[in-house]
């Protein structure tokens, strides 16, 4: 595959610190551009070194002039305790910040993969959730910040490449988990992990009936890149990993492998938190021959393994 030059905004949170690993690796000239709002220097140190990459702190909702060939969109605030904080600031990172990067890939001829989440399905009515699916969504409550940005983020790269031609590849990633999400990001994954290897009480909001279904980052990661580099499909697709568990089973699990003593404890369940959530994957099946290959368990003992060794070393909390 021939270099490009390749920006990834939010490249020093979890999922852009593994995009970025890969293009460096491979000798492509990256940009990361980032505020560090979630994502860490840190998850980017091992990289450093590498004459071909760049970081650059910055906040996308500001305009920047760059010249490149591929733009990963990720910027943005991914966890509901982070994007909640301050719902304002995520839905200009989304409106404002997306328009910023549609802005630049219009500009110099560069294809944008905008990050869109199986949020934009809402509290889905139809299961399991397939790209045709128009979403059940609430406009004014707590998670409405991040769920309609996200689908205004998809409106704004359908009407530039409608309207100016811009070279759009659209994605919904479903719940994804592995090393590098932030110590206190609080989603599910890394909360149990983290509270079990602390003998801290697992904190199941609600009675843990709902369902998610997670996918180990290295897949979605594979997904992502092979959408971004084909020629024929824009999307949106999903991507993710089709098993679906309850938060229930996946306390349980995480309690036997990381043998804790720790004990589970119902806490109220977030308004609006939907109750099922599975990605139908025929679809990037078909356009991009995707399967996500990692098994719940040995995705969680990658996590457990890389959590255990980073509280080791950085003895916090
Ligand atoms: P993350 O929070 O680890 O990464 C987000 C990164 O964006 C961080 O480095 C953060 O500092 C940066 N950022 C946030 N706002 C910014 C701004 N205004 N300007 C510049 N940088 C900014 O989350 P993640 O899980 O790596 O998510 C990456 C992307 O994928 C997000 O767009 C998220 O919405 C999307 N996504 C993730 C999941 C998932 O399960 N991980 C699911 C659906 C969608
Ligand atoms: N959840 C939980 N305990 C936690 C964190 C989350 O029971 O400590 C639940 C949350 O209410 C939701 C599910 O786990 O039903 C997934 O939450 P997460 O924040 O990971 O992502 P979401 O899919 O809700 O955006």
């Amino acid at each position: 595959m021939s270099k490009k030059r390749v920006l990834i905004t939010g490249g020093a949170g979890f999922i852009g610190s593994h995009i970025a690993e890969i293009l460096v690796n491979e000798g492509n000239e990256v940009i990361i551009l980032d505020n560090f709002f979630t994502g860490s220097k840190a998850n980017v140190s091992h990289l450093m070194d590498f004459k071909n990459l760049e970081l650059i702190r910055h906040d996308i909702i500001e305009e920047i002039l760059l010249e490149v060939d591929q733009i990963y969109n990720l910027a943005c605030p991914a966890s509901p305790v982070h994007y909640q904080n301050n719902p304002i600031k995520t839905i200009k990172t989304n409106v404002l910040g997306t328009l910023n990067m549609l802005g630049m890939a219009k500009r110099v001829n560069a294809r944008i993969l905008q990050a869109s989440t199986s949020e934009v399905y809402g509290n889905p009515l139809e299961h399991p959730q397939k790209e045709t699916y128009w979403g059940n969504v609430n406009t004014i409550g707590i998670r409405s910040c991040y769920d309609e940005g996200k689908r205004i983020s998809e409106t704004l790269c359908f009407d530039y490449h409608r309207y100016n031609n811009v070279d759009i590849r659209v994605i919904r990633i479903f719940n994804t988990y592995g090393p590098r999400m932030h110590v206190e990001d609080g989603r599910v994954v890394s909360n149990f992990i983290v509270q079990a290897l602390q003998n801290k009480n697992i904190t199941i909001f609600g009675d843990g009936s709902q369902t998610r279904s997670f996918c180990y980052v290295d897949d979605l990661v594979r997904g992502i890149m092979k959408m971004m580099n084909q020629d024929n499909f824009i999307g949106p697709v999903n991507l993710g990993n089709d098993g679906e568990f309850t938060v229930k089973e996946l306390a349980e699990m995480v309690i036997s492998l990381t043998n804790t003593k720790s004990k589970i404890e119902y806490k109220p369940l977030p308004s609006d938190d939907p109750t099922r959530r599975r990605p139908d994957l025929s679809l990037a099946s078909e356009k991009l021959n995707y399967t996500a290959n990692i098994s719940l368990k040995e995705g969680l003992l990658k996590t457990i393994n890389y959590f255990d060794t980073f509280l080791k070393n950085e003895k916090i909390i």
